[in-house]
């Protein structure tokens, strides 16, 4: 990558030229009191005021300099979000041009905090931020706790490297009772006390009665690991990096390195007297550094802060066994992983829909783990952090926080070239998007066009998949050369391994997802137990065009493109580089060139012949008002003639621009270019908007239906629960804010959905919606009716403000939603109200006829409460699909037209 030299460390240049800055750094923190800020201000170059007064000081002996203002082409870093010193140096040494602002176009993004989810959704293809959407099923403590459990109960063996925990108050009895069991066995436990979402040591208590622990609301309570690993006499832990650069596939490297944490006060089995001893039961730099037994180190050997590679030695030098250690340490960090990879993906999925499987992330996450090890060499998790401190305070943080990030970003692969891909990416999947609805109508075709056409397809998808095999080979390849000192765990070179990993990924999805599952472990079977390889997919596209070729299509074989021409037909013509001067002046070496750009190899990315181009239509492809027929004439269409007479007849623009282009040579090449651009974008903006205004129309006609009532006893309920609002408001924001859990809120929720793809698909005529602009934009309604545990879609029924507070989604967006976009938006927020306040009906009467029925049964109220929730389950949850489909259909008068 550039600006990366892979010989040169940071540490040397720590020494030389940036010795100042990080020594000022280092005794910054030195200094009693001394802020972060006030670090970071030393670390900084001097501020325009002061370098103002130098250089008008110079300007009295020296003659003033030429001053050429330099443009920034480089790739940019926005750091707005991050107060760590080591990560703006690294990405200066990368030679990034750091973003004086919140610069949300950056191609890197760093931020120490959380990141929403309608952020990550806007991202550009090319851009990269450090955080994953839905990361935090594993860095809260209690989220972590939960979904072990969740696991647990089906891998006890595989997953048993957490603690015993319980989450308070809801498991208050459980540990209660686990206190008693343990008292009549005259059995002594010790339980470490923490807050749910604490952080740096803050808030811990030790017990040794689990009797005496209180149920305080939002902590978490463990059996504390009472026989630790021991060095020196002092209770250590490990912080541990991982670096995930991807979900979809899932990918996990982990550092060579990292720090050895320990305590300050020799330790001691836990009794009564000294529970209270912090220094020496917890391991916490925080908690520690305010010991005066505390010892800065001077190198990786010594202090109370230590090397991971040392402990290494040291362990190898006392005959522990560390190839078992790392062996267990990685197979830990990788279920971890497994376990949050359902909640990754589905969050990653719903942020960017439409993304290409296999396609770059935009996302990547260097995690903290926190992990103790204990006498018999068995590895405890205890918590992971999303936002590791990066702080430098001693040596020992710049050298191995620097080589992480270093290392990291040399792995995320970003390159200048990034943006342009994408520019081309989106231009080609807008010609898809228009040459998709020519279709022509499969009763109009004969015997022989329709086997064509099915073959095309096939082609077509062999060759996706001939792109994404190659993606993926190549993605390792570049792994495996620029992986610095970190090493991949998963996916696994061991193949045993991986297969093992691959179950349990699959059987973690079916514990999660239920009804969902099937087909995403279909998928998971698919894409990690790598089934395809590249010679076999070309012996079926061979295969493909030797049935072309047998004629098995007629007398007249189509002339496809050969074996390898494995890359989409509809691409768009190139443009120049001096299109893209501006943006690029370095190219980077180890650029791959995107379908379509100028460096493709031509035979690759194109049909032969200039007719399968995209603005070369058959002649028997519909014209006049027909969007795509306009562009017949796109390619050839010249300069002039298209300036000055954009209606004009196609057959004059076309022989007028040939001798044009002719004429003109490249430079007329280069402004055709730009000319197509314009008048594709033109008409695929037309066709859009006319689309959307259709798509509009069909969402107002909508309408939840209430199973087994009529349209009109439906709107019935709507209008009476509408009338005794002030009655019914607390009861269904109870059902909606905390009766529901976030499954069966997002069911609610993906009732509208379904029947709005469903809508897509009809008006679009397209089976795949991810890919329109128009879906991201409703994913983002959607996001944003489930955020905050629902509290979105509630307050869209807020009377202050008509139409709740969604609409902000769009104010600080750079995208502009037209006016018809947006009014989609709002019938679909209106739908969701509907379908919440249907449902809430729905679910109160099953409740009140299953209390009916307990009269007679005499069923207890548990099993009242369940009934109700089954009801309200069944009218929602999509995995039952037989039923529901019939269900769903039942929902919707309208159904039927919105179905393809
Ligand atoms: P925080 O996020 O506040 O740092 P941790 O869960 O990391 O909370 O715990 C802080 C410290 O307490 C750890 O570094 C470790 O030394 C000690 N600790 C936490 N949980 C346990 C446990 N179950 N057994 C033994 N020690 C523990």
């Amino acid at each position: 990558m550039p600006g990366i030299k892979p010989s040169t460390s940071l540490t040397s240049l720590m020494m030389d030229k940036q010795d100042v800055t990080l020594t000022s750094l280092t005794q910054y923190a030195r200094r009693p009191g001394a802020t972060q800020s006030s670090l970071l201000q030393s670390a900084r170059p001097a501020a325009p005021e002061e370098k103002r007064n130098v250089e008008s000081e110079e300007k009295k002996t020296l003659p003033a300099p030429k001053k050429k203002r330099k443009k920034k082409h480089g790739i940019t870093a926005n750091l707005s979000g991050t107060r760590y010193e080591v990560i703006r140096l690294v990405c200066e040494k990368c030679k990034f041009d750091i973003c004086k602002e919140d610069d949300p176009n950056s191609y890197l993004i760093w931020s120490d905090s959380f990141v929403s989810a309608d952020r990550i959704t806007e991202l550009k293809p090319f851009q990269r931020i450090n955080h994953f959407p839905g990361m935090v099923e594993v860095t809260r403590k209690d989220c972590l706790a939960r979904n072990m459990m969740k696991i647990q109960r089906h891998h006890a063996d595989e997953f048993n490297f957490v603690p015993k925990t319980w989450i308070l108050p809801a498991d208050f009895s459980l540990l209660q009772n686990y206190g008693k069991d343990l008292k009549a066995k005259k059995k002594y436990k010790t339980f470490i006390v923490k807050p749910a979402n604490g952080a740096q040591g803050h808030g811990i208590q030790l017990f040794r009665n689990a009797e005496k622990i209180p149920p305080t609301e939002h902590f978490i309570v463990q059996e504390y690991i009472d026989k630790p690993l021991l060095l020196e006499g002092y209770k250590f832990d490990l912080r541990i990096y991982v670096l995930v650069t991807s979900c979809d596939p899932l990918r996990i490297f982990i550092f060579n390195d990292g720090l050895v944490r320990m305590s300050t006060d020799k330790y001691v089995n836990p009794a009564d007297p000294n529970l209270s001893n912090l220094y020496m039961h917890l391991t916490n730099y925080s908690v520690n550094k305010h010991n005066e037994f505390y010892q800065k180190g001077d190198s990786v050997e010594t202090g109370s802060k230590r090397s991971i590679r040392f402990l290494n030695e040291y362990l190898r030098k006392n005959d522990f066994d560390i190839v078992l250690l790392w062996r267990r340490i990685y197979d830990m960090v990788v279920k971890t992983l497994l376990v949050a990879q359902p909640h990754l993906l589905h969050a990653y999925r719903m942020c960017r829909p439409g993304a290409p499987a296999g396609s770059d992330s935009v996302c990547f996450e260097v995690l903290g783990f926190d992990v103790l090890i204990d006498r018999k060499l068995n590895p405890w998790l205890l918590e992971i952090n999303r936002s590791p401190s990066f702080g430098t305070d001693e040596k020992i943080d710049f050298d191995i926080k620097s080589a992480l990030i270093e290392d990291t970003v040399r792995l995320l692969n970003i390159k200048l070239s990034d943006k342009r891909r994408n520019y081309f990416a989106q231009k080609a999947e807008a010609q898809k998007r228009l040459f998709r609805t020519t279709k022509r109508n499969e009763a109009d075709m004969t015997e022989i066009e329709k086997k064509k056409q099915s073959i095309e397809k096939r082609k077509e998808e062999l060759r996706e998949q001939l792109a994404r095999v190659r993606k993926a080979t190549a993605r390792e390849d570049f792994e495996n050369r620029n992986a610095g000192r970190f090493r991949r765990i998963f996916p696994s070179e061991d193949k045993l391994k991986q297969q093992k990993y691959v179950n349990i990924m699959s059987s973690i999805f079916g514990i999660v997802m239920s009804g969902r599952a099937p087909a995403m472990q279909k998928e998971i079977q698919k894409v990690y137990n790598n089934q395809f390889r590249e010679e076999d997919i070309l012996d079926l596209i061979a295969e493909c065009e030797a049935d072309e070729k047998d004629g098995k299509l007629g007398s007249k074989a189509a002339r496809g493109p050969k074996p390898l021409s494995s890359m989409p037909i509809s691409l768009p013509s190139p443009p120049t580089e001096d299109e893209f001067d501006e943006e690029e002046e370095e190219e980077d070496a180890e650029y791959t060139s995107p379908p379509g750009s100028p460096g493709l190899n031509r035979r690759e990315s194109r049909p032969p012949s200039t007719k399968s181009r995209p603005g070369s239509l058959r002649p028997d492809s519909r014209v006049s008002n027909d969007a795509s027929s306009l562009c017949n004439s796109r390619p050839n269409s010249g300069v002039s003639s298209m300036r000055s007479r954009p209606t004009s007849n196609m057959s004059t623009v076309n022989s007028r621009s040939k001798s044009l282009s002719r004429l003109h040579g490249k430079q007329s090449i280069m402004q055709r270019s730009l000319i197509d651009d314009n008048f594709l974008i033109t008409v695929v903006k037309e066709r859009e908007d006319e689309l959307t205004k259709k798509t509009l129309q069909a969402l107002n006609d909508m309408r939840i239906k209430f199973p087994g009532k009529t349209d009109q006893e439906a709107e019935l309920i709507l209008d009476t629960l509408h009338e005794n609002w002030k009655f019914h408001k607390p009861r269904i924001a109870s059902y909606w804010l905390v009766k529901l859990d976030s499954i069966k809120r997002r069911k609610v929720i993906d009732i509208v959905r379904s029947n709005v793809r469903a809508v897509l698909q009809r008006i679009w005529r397209i089976s795949d919606v991810d890919n329109l602009r128009l879906y991201r934009i409703f994913t983002r309604v959607f996001n944003r009716l489930l955020w905050s545990h629902g509290q979105g879609l509630w307050n869209c029924f807020s009377t202050t403000s008509q139409n709740g507070s969604w609409e902000t989604i769009f104010s600080k967006s750079s995208e502009n939603i037209c006016e018809n976009e947006f009014n989609c938006c709002r019938r679909i927020v209106q739908l969701c109200r509907d379908c919440l306040l249907i449902v809430y009906q729905f679910a109160a009467e099953a409740k009140s006829s299953s209390q009916q029925n307990s009269e007679t049964t005499e069923l207890s109220s548990a099993g009242t409460l369940s009934s109700r929730d089954k009801a309200s389950s069944a009218l929602m949850a999509p995995h039952n699909t037989q039923t529901l489909s019939q269900r769903y259909s039942k929902l919707y008068p309208r159904a039927d037209t919105t179905a393809t």
